[in-house]
């Protein structure tokens, strides 16, 4: 996963039964950043999510006020074959003869 990709959410569920804000399973996000925090842990930010917040990483127990981000885990990838699918859909319109 990189900046610019687009991913969907899988897991919006939090371990620490904290529930977790401004994402949804189930809908789609861009990616702006992928970070690795200093415990090891990879966090990205959404474009869709433009919010500071007192944001924690579980692992390393860090609190920062920083813009949120969320766990690379609880999104996956949008499958690339869908977007194929789409453009199979297009209907080519057959060149008609003005004889
Ligand atoms: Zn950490």
């Amino acid at each position: 996963m990189k900046p610019g990709d687009k991913v969907i959410c899988i897991n919006d569920n939090n371990l620490y039964h904290i529930p977790v804000r401004c994402i949804c399973a189930g809908l789609i996000y861009t990616l702006t950043e992928v970070f690795r925090c200093k415990c090891g842990n990879v966090y990205v930010r959404l474009a869709e999510v433009d919010k500071f917040y007192n944001m924690w990483c579980p692992k390393c127990d860090t609190t920062n006020y920083t813009k949120m981000f969320f766990h690379i885990e609880r999104f996956r990838l949008l499958d690339q074959a869908e977007n194929k699918e789409e453009e199979q859909v297009s209907v080519k319109v057959p060149v008609v003869n003005p004889n």
